[in-house]
């Protein structure tokens, strides 16, 4: 059967994860229907569910006032450890050794403050060139900020791949370059740009060769990939819920730190009441015991109401689980590309990496026509009910996200793309 709907609406009635569709709500097109939404990799679309957390905080407040910190299903004091199981499987770790709290940025800047201390023969922070720019400018800010200059401190290796993708043997010789000057590598789980996955592994255990610490961005990877943070013996990691895992705009983050750092006494950081030992929080002494794990890096008590739909889609997660997201993720890649390469055939450059261990669940499209002709290819896109991302200069984003995404959808997406490049 080679006809693409034929087999698309077959795969689509095969699907173990067709049902989950339905527990979103997907922006509407103008025309009222529901969009087909690729932009997940950006702001994912809400869980109906998200509603009904919103408004267990609220009816919690209106009817408890302060007691909701004791009392209710799911009392504020200890909110945020009602997510630390479900984000230890999203990431490949214990419930000890992640936490929810502020957001991807803050977090980055929280973790640096106890793994980047900078000696004068250990002083340099590795990480990708052209990477998300918040990442390089708290980078930059932290070499500054401790008397350094990024001209010699801040490494960035460039892409010398196929299609501009970065090679793990460019990462590593970077590292031994740097050797016993490395102080920290910063490198993404999932690069926001071309979508590629990076060998977690690999990078960790070159890192820890020359004696640096390594943390990664999973901004692009959490509820994309599956992920092993503590058996790839990651030191620490940060990310954002509001893309793949579609906690709502501005969701509150996430932090992981190894369970090998999670106790040490020798670790300076900056500390807030959230951060103290649990049991004597509320004895309000002054001075600061850190609680064990990732939760003793909290500052404050948390934003419930930013918090709350984070937990209905944990939960569609918990069920759906990552490893089926993964393979459904591969099975709409090779459509959409083979879709794209019969329809829109030399008009369009995948920069994606293809082979299905470095690619995420994004397809960065360039149109070769040229940077105008793409921005135009991207409008009509929208127009017509496919929404993606445009990423200057010249790169247009398409994520089909498994939990929402049907095959059918590709097939018409890829149409779609071929229509709007049809006109110049
Ligand atoms: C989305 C993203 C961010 C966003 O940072 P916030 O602090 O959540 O605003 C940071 N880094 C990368 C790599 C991203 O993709």
């Amino acid at each position: 059967m080679t006809n693409p709907i034929a087999r698309a609406a077959q795969w689509d009635a095969q699907d173990p994860l067709a049902a989950f569709r339905d527990r979103f709500l997907l922006p509407l097109t103008q025309q009222g229907e529901p969009a087909i939404y690729l932009c997940g990799n950006s702001l994912g679309p809400m869980p109906k569910a998200a509603q009904d957390e919103v408004a267990e905080v609220l009816a919690s407040w209106s009817t408890r006032g302060v007691r909701g910190h004791h009392e209710g299903e799911h009392p504020w004091l200890v909110y945020h450890e009602r997510f630390a199981p479900s984000l230890g499987r999203l990431v490949g770790a214990s419930a000890q050794e992640v936490v929810a709290m502020n957001t991807l940025t803050v977090n980055l800047h929280l973790l640096l403050a106890s793994f980047y201390r900078p000696t004068d023969s250990r002083f340099r922070i590795l990480m990708e060139a052209g990477a998300f720019p918040s990442d390089r400018q708290a980078l930059a800010s932290q070499i500054e900020w401790h008397g350094y200059s990024p001209a010699d401190a801040l490494i960035e290796v460039a892409p010398t791949g196929p299609k501009g993708a970065w090679k793990t043997d460019d990462f590593i010789v970077a590292m031994e370059t740097a050797g016993d000057t490395l102080a920290v590598v910063l490198l993404p789980g999932v690069q926001y740009r071309n979508g590629q996955v990076l060998d977690i592994a690999a990078l960790t255990a070159a890192a820890h060769r020359v004696g640096a610490t390594i943390g990664f961005d999973l901004a692009h990877a959490v509820g994309n990939i599956p992920l092993q943070l503590h058996a790839h013996d990651v030191d620490f990691a940060m990310w954002c819920h509001y893309k793949y895992v579609s906690g709502g705009p501005g969701a509150v983050g996430g932090a992981f730190v190894h369970e090998r750092h999670g106790t040490r006494t020798d670790l300076p950081r900056l500390a807030g009441w959230w951060g103290h030992e649990r049991s004597s929080r509320f004895q309000m002494g002054p001075n600061f015991q850190p609680t064990p794990g990732a939760d003793g890096w909290q500052l404050s008590n948390p934003p419930i109401l930013s918090l709350a739909p984070l937990a209905a889609s944990l939960a569609i997660f918990d069920e759906a689980g990552m490893d089926r997201i993964r393979e459904k993720s591969h099975a709409l890649d090779r459509f959409a590309r083979e879709l794209i390469a019969l329809r829109c055939g030399e008009r369009i450059d995948i920069l994606t990496p293809i082979d299905a261990g470095s690619r995420g669940c994004q397809l960065s499209l360039r149109v070769v026509a040229g940077r105008e002709h793409g921005r135009r290819v991207f409008e009509r896109l929208e127009a017509m009910g496919v929404i993606g991302d445009w990423r200057e200069p010249d790169v247009i984003r398409l994520a089909p996200m498994p939990l929402y995404t049907r095959f059918i959808d590709v097939e018409r997406a890829t149409q779609c793309l071929a229509q709007a490049l049809e006109s110049p």
